[in-house]
């Protein structure tokens, strides 16, 4: 019985190991050519594809939008110079957040983003981004990966003639600059904070506002008084805005994004006009420029914590009981997306399971591991 199960595991293994999905669609295409007489109809071997890609980020923006233009990079040279991408950055063909419309209507081929940026139009996107209080970004990726979310992902975006990728993770962000201290939860009443998605709704419960602002925008309106407190990312991509300059506290924790996944968006008609190679291609360089970007941002964001640090920026952490009142409301937020939108339901219970089970793990590796730190 063993015997049986074993090789029945080494057969999928190996099956998986040559692509199994692709070498699937590779030889169901063939089969179909042969049956009708004919040479495979997509496989154009010396056909050159140009492709337009529009992100959410700003133009030449750092990590994210460079990983963008590796990524085109990789795909070029992996293919030859067959698939070429030109990378458009945020407003230079579509403003940032049309980025989801642009390539659902093919105006371009792909996209490169953050899910929760789409809440508005599918309020169960943000389970693919980060929740407040979610996974950290080992869990999201493995339960992206291998844990049967990324099938979720997918069902989701479908009727959207949209298919995702993941393309990287930004890791734990901080909590945010604030010129006020924050010591209970009454002080983040009145605040005006920018803070997208769920993080964003949270704040309102705590009696806070959440204001949207874009990222070209945020240093003004601190500077201006037009909000009291904002989040952006990490060390590396704040201290290069320049918050520390304006704001007094850097708290931390990033409660609102333990680990947010980048996607990836291709427009699936497009995709499905390209032959299996190129489309092996695609998802090759988007888990490449996964690695690329979460690896750089752990890098940076120690290389300018340390920076702040020496240059006496005050660094601290919100209040314990702050986080668990946070915490609680987050609860509420979720309990009441959930409630109105089933499908967010249907995907939250998927997420929820999985993080308590990776949690349980959590507790006895990383957890234990960190606290033996100096
Ligand atoms: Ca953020």
């Amino acid at each position: 019985m063993k015997k049986i199960s074993r090789k029945h595991f080494l057969s999928k293994s190996a099956a998986a190991l040559a692509g199994g999905s692709l070498l699937a669609t590779a030889c169901g295409t063939d089969s179909d050519a042969r049956a009708s007489g004919g040479a495979a109809p997509n496989i154009q071997t010396n056909k050159t594809y140009r492709w337009k890609m529009v992100t959410t980020w700003p133009p030449n923006f750092p990590v994210l939008g460079e990983g963008c233009q590796k990524f085109a990079q990789w795909v070029e040279e992996m293919s030859g110079g067959r698939l070429k991408i030109q990378v458009f950055g945020g407003g230079t063909l579509v403003p940032p957040l049309e980025v989801f419309d642009a390539v659902q209507s093919g105006t371009a081929e792909m996209g490169n983003g953050a899910a929760y940026y789409w809440a508005g139009k599918i309020p169960a996107a943000p389970f693919f981004s980060t929740v407040p209080f979610g996974m950290n970004a080992q869990q999201m990726t493995a339960w992206l990966t291998s844990g049967g979310g990324m099938d979720l992902w997918e069902e989701l975006y479908a009727p959207y003639n949209l298919i995702p990728m993941m393309s990287g993770n930004t890791g734990v962000q901080m909590g945010g600059w604030f010129n006020k201290e924050i010591n209970s939860i009454d002080d983040l009443r009145g605040l005006k904070m920018r803070i997208p998605g769920l993080g964003g709704q949270v704040l309102t419960k705590a009696g806070g506002t959440a204001v949207q602002v874009a990222g070209g925008e945020i240093y003004t309106n601190l500077e201006r008084g037009v909000i009291d407190a904002t989040e952006w990312i990490s060390p590396f991509h704040d201290y290069k805005l320049g918050f520390h300059q304006i704001a007094k506290y850097y708290y931390y924790p990033g409660w609102h994004e333990a680990g947010t996944a980048l996607e990836t968006l291709v427009n699936k008609a497009k995709m499905e006009q390209l032959p299996p190679d190129l489309q092996a291609i695609l998802r090759t360089a988007a888990a490449r420029q996964y690695v690329y970007t979460l690896s750089e941002l752990e890098t940076q964001n120690a290389i300018y914590l340390e920076k702040m640090q020496q240059e006496g920026v005050d660094i601290r952490p919100f209040p314990p009981e702050v986080l668990s009142r946070l915490k609680e409301l987050t609860a509420e937020v979720l309990d009441e997306l959930c409630s109105r939108d089933a499908r967010a339901k249907r995907i939250y219970d998927a997420y929820r399971a999985y993080q308590q089970r990776a949690q349980k793990w959590a507790a006895i590796s990383e957890k234990m591991f960190y606290e033996q730190f100096a």
